[in-house]
Protein backbone atom coordinates (compact mmCIF):
# COMPACT_ATOMS: atom_id res chain seq x y z
CA UNK A 1 0.00 0.00 0.00
CA UNK A 2 1.69 2.82 -0.95
CA UNK A 3 -0.96 5.89 -0.02
CA UNK A 4 0.48 8.44 2.63
CA UNK A 5 -1.63 10.30 5.10
CA UNK A 6 -1.12 13.77 5.49
CA UNK A 7 -2.22 17.19 7.41
CA UNK A 8 -5.80 18.14 8.71
CA UNK A 9 -7.09 17.16 12.35
CA UNK A 10 -4.27 15.19 13.88
CA UNK A 11 -4.12 14.37 17.32
CA UNK A 12 -7.28 13.18 17.65
CA UNK A 13 -6.50 9.36 16.24
CA UNK A 14 -4.71 8.11 19.27
CA UNK A 15 -7.79 8.95 21.74
CA UNK A 16 -10.49 8.20 19.06
CA UNK A 17 -11.94 4.42 20.15
CA UNK A 18 -12.91 1.49 17.85
CA UNK A 19 -16.98 2.60 18.87
CA UNK A 20 -15.92 5.78 17.81
CA UNK A 21 -14.03 5.13 14.46
CA UNK A 22 -17.06 2.68 13.41
CA UNK A 23 -19.65 5.46 13.98
CA UNK A 24 -17.83 8.34 12.20
CA UNK A 25 -17.83 5.58 9.06
CA UNK A 26 -21.84 5.17 9.55
CA UNK A 27 -21.95 8.41 9.08
CA UNK A 28 -19.62 8.78 6.20
CA UNK A 29 -21.86 6.14 4.38
CA UNK A 30 -24.81 7.58 5.44
CA UNK A 31 -23.17 11.25 4.11
CA UNK A 32 -22.37 9.13 0.39
CA UNK A 33 -19.29 8.52 1.20
CA UNK A 34 -17.74 4.93 -0.36
CA UNK A 35 -15.81 2.72 1.14
CA UNK A 36 -12.00 1.73 -0.96
CA UNK A 37 -10.49 -1.29 -0.98
CA UNK A 38 -7.64 0.75 0.35
CA UNK A 39 -6.20 0.83 3.50
CA UNK A 40 -5.45 3.71 6.01
CA UNK A 41 -1.82 3.69 5.86
CA UNK A 42 -1.65 4.80 9.99
CA UNK A 43 -4.20 2.68 11.38
CA UNK A 44 -4.95 0.42 8.50
CA UNK A 45 -9.06 1.09 8.52
CA UNK A 46 -10.56 0.88 5.68
CA UNK A 47 -10.72 4.59 3.63
CA UNK A 48 -13.67 6.29 2.36
CA UNK A 49 -13.87 8.41 -0.44
CA UNK A 50 -16.11 11.61 0.14
CA UNK A 51 -18.43 13.22 -2.16
CA UNK A 52 -16.16 15.71 -2.84
CA UNK A 53 -13.54 13.12 -4.36
CA UNK A 54 -11.11 13.38 -1.32
CA UNK A 55 -10.19 9.80 0.28
CA UNK A 56 -10.77 10.20 4.24
CA UNK A 57 -9.54 8.10 7.04
CA UNK A 58 -12.43 8.05 9.43
CA UNK A 59 -10.57 7.18 12.22
CA UNK A 60 -7.72 9.41 11.94
CA UNK A 61 -9.94 12.12 10.54
CA UNK A 62 -7.09 12.95 7.44
CA UNK A 63 -7.08 13.22 4.45
CA UNK A 64 -5.48 10.34 2.67
CA UNK A 65 -3.70 11.23 -0.57
CA UNK A 66 -3.08 8.47 -2.74
CA UNK A 67 0.79 8.79 -3.89
CA UNK A 68 1.75 5.94 -7.03
CA UNK A 69 0.84 7.04 -10.08
CA UNK A 70 -2.35 5.34 -11.28
CA UNK A 71 -3.26 3.95 -8.02
CA UNK A 72 -6.45 5.97 -7.43
CA UNK A 73 -7.96 5.85 -10.27
CA UNK A 74 -8.18 1.67 -9.59
CA UNK A 75 -10.27 1.69 -6.60
CA UNK A 76 -12.02 5.17 -7.51
CA UNK A 77 -12.88 4.85 -10.88
CA UNK A 78 -16.18 3.11 -12.12
CA UNK A 79 -15.65 -0.15 -15.03
CA UNK A 80 -18.07 2.52 -16.69
CA UNK A 81 -15.80 5.33 -16.88
CA UNK A 82 -13.27 2.88 -17.97
CA UNK A 83 -15.27 1.88 -21.11
CA UNK A 84 -16.39 4.89 -21.73
CA UNK A 85 -13.04 6.37 -21.30
CA UNK A 86 -11.74 3.76 -23.70
CA UNK A 87 -14.47 4.28 -26.28
CA UNK A 88 -13.13 8.16 -26.17
CA UNK A 89 -9.80 7.41 -26.64
CA UNK A 90 -10.14 5.13 -29.43
CA UNK A 91 -12.77 7.04 -31.86
CA UNK A 92 -10.60 10.05 -31.20
CA UNK A 93 -7.35 7.89 -32.34
CA UNK A 94 -9.99 7.05 -35.43
CA UNK A 95 -10.40 10.63 -36.10
CA UNK A 96 -6.75 11.28 -36.02
CA UNK A 97 -5.80 8.57 -38.40
CA UNK A 98 -8.25 9.77 -40.97
CA UNK A 99 -7.02 13.36 -40.31
CA UNK A 100 -3.70 12.28 -40.91
CA UNK A 101 -4.28 9.43 -43.64
CA UNK A 102 -5.39 13.55 -45.68
CA UNK A 103 -2.33 15.30 -44.15
CA UNK A 104 0.31 16.77 -46.33
CA UNK A 105 1.87 19.17 -44.27
CA UNK A 106 5.00 18.21 -41.87
CA UNK A 107 4.25 20.33 -38.98
CA UNK A 108 0.64 19.44 -39.28
CA UNK A 109 1.71 15.56 -39.56
CA UNK A 110 4.34 16.02 -36.53
CA UNK A 111 1.54 17.39 -34.86
CA UNK A 112 -0.69 14.82 -35.42
CA UNK A 113 1.50 11.76 -34.46
CA UNK A 114 2.37 13.37 -31.40
CA UNK A 115 -1.47 13.39 -30.59
CA UNK A 116 -2.18 9.74 -31.84
CA UNK A 117 1.32 8.59 -29.43
CA UNK A 118 -0.64 10.55 -26.03
CA UNK A 119 -3.96 8.75 -26.61
CA UNK A 120 -2.32 5.47 -27.38
CA UNK A 121 -0.16 5.75 -24.28
CA UNK A 122 -3.62 7.00 -22.53
CA UNK A 123 -6.11 3.89 -23.76
CA UNK A 124 -2.89 1.69 -22.57
CA UNK A 125 -2.98 3.02 -19.30
CA UNK A 126 -7.08 2.35 -19.48
CA UNK A 127 -6.89 -0.76 -20.20
CA UNK A 128 -4.06 -1.44 -17.78
CA UNK A 129 -6.51 -0.33 -15.36
CA UNK A 130 -9.15 -1.75 -16.00
CA UNK A 131 -7.55 -5.23 -16.66
CA UNK A 132 -6.30 -5.04 -12.85
CA UNK A 133 -9.60 -4.26 -11.65
CA UNK A 134 -10.18 -7.91 -12.76
ZN1 LIG B 1 -6.22 6.12 9.67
Amino acid sequence: MSATARGQGQGKADRAGAAEALRRMAEALKSGAVMLDLQCPVCSSPLFRLRSGEIWCVKCQKRVIVVKEGEEPITAMSDLLLASLEETLLRKLQELNKAMRDEEDIGRLTELTRLISGLLDNLEKVRRISRRRR
